[in-house]
């Protein structure tokens, strides 16, 4: 197979490298300094209330735990992550009132689940809220993302891919090929190039004449540094989410706001979260968070995202849109991704994520 250039440097772009070299693709990353929502995350395994979205986003997130442990077992005995630190599979409380539980339990039975109705009273979380109602997944859990974006650059290091950094601001066409310009000058150009560059992907789509429903959605997080046990599982409400790390951590988000493009955590954001841990962890009191930061999610208009070939430019693939649930999602994007790129047969149709020809703008790139 020949060379594939991959933009981008979050969870979509690496796992595309992993399934690009496990297919013998010869891989360069090309990634700008902007922090990935990859590692801004949570990292939960499950869309916030699963049942809510679409069959096209179930179909890539319903078996992601499944995946994770695949991926961080390979992870792991190969030795790019230490043992039992990635995945946390204590489950995920869902609260809700009758109509939603059964809606939940529905849901489940459908996508093969377990999934039990239970009180927030019967989780063994110290620290967690009592006596709200709702459902319990035991199989679902979270991943713990920085950790892993971490291995995965080193598992893609061992396999000889090539990591540049540099901001791609442009392109030029050299008959058929797009050329990828970086804001310093330099160039990469490649039979095929993956673009998965999270919410910096609309803006340079733009470029290639293709215009897509994408927005950047910024989130705030805040960490307290708690003991094993405190937060037992996954803790979801309308008004927020707890994620307990395997040491203790647990993680309190998140904030969100359409079109808000901004890297830095806020007064007001802090406020909130502070508001929302004493409200879902009530014994909290005094605590004080130990650390705050924001990422950039890549929003958009519909819940599952675009994957597939531009139209209008031979051999360019995008993978964005994940908006809230990148994560999970991109064990199963890159596959599909993978599939098409290499011209075998998809897992899974993928003609629901692809990109609408009439995304094509008048002032088309293929006219210039
Ligand atoms: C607070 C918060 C909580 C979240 N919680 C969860 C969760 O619990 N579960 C879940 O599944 N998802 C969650 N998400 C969503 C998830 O993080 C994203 O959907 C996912 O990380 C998107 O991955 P990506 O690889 O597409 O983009 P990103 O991770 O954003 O990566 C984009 C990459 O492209 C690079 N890039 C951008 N522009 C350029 C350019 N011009 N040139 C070169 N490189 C460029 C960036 O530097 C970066 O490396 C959360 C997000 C946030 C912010």
């Amino acid at each position: 197979m020949s060379d594939v250039l991959v933009l981008g440097g979050g969870i979509v772009a690496l796992l595309s490298a992993l399934e690009l070299t496990e297919r013998g693709a010869s891989v360069t990353i090309v990634e700008g300094d902007q922090p990935p929502a990859s590692w801004a995350g949570g990292g939960i395994l499950s869309p916030l209330y699963a049942w809510r979205h679409s069959s096209l986003l179930n179909q890539l997130t319903f078996d992601g735990v499944d995946r994770y442990r695949r991926l961080v077992g390979m992870l792991e005995s190969d030795g790019y992550a230490p043992p039992g630190g990635l995945l946390n599979l204590n489950g995920m409380w869902v609260q809700g009132d009758e109509k939603e539980r059964e809606r939940a339990l529905r849901w489940a039975s459908e996508w093969g689940l377990n999934c039990e109705a239970q009180s927030s009273d019967g989780l063994s979380g110290r620290m967690m809220a009592k006596g709200l109602e709702g459902v319990f997944f035991p199989g679902l859990g979270n991943v713990r993302n920085p950790g892993l974006l971490k291995a995965l650059r080193a598992c893609l290091l061992a396999r000889g891919v090539k990591n540049h950094k540099a901001r791609i601001s442009d392109i030029r066409r050299q008959g058929r090929n797009v050329i990828f310009l970086a804001e310093d000058g330099r160039q990469w150009r490649a039979d095929k190039t993956v673009v998965g560059m999270g919410a910096g992907t609309g803006a340079l789509l733009e470029k290639l004449g293709v215009q897509l429903p994408l927005f950047p959605a910024k989130g705030e997080m805040l960490l307290y540094q708690l003991s094993p046990g405190d937060v037992s599982s996954v803790l979801l409400t309308e008004a927020g989410y707890l994620i307990p790390r395997n040491d203790g951590a647990v993680l309190v988000g998140s904030t969100l706001r359409k079109g808000d493009a901004s890297f830095y955590p806020t007064v007001s954001g802090r406020y909130r979260l502070e508001r929302l841990a004493q409200t879902l962890m009530p014994e909290l009191e005094k605590a004080r968070p130990a650390y705050h930061w924001a990422g950039v999610r890549p929003g958009s208009d519909r819940d599952y995202p675009f994957i597939g070939a531009v139209p209008g430019a031979d051999g360019v693939y995008v993978a964005t849109g994940h908006y809230r649930n990148g994560l999970v999602a991109a064990p199963a994007t890159a596959e599909l991704l993978a599939q098409v790129l290499c011209g075998v047969a998809p897992s899974i149709d993928p003609s629901g994520y692809s990109l609408p020809s009439s995304s094509r703008s008048s002032s088309s790139f293929l006219r210039r």
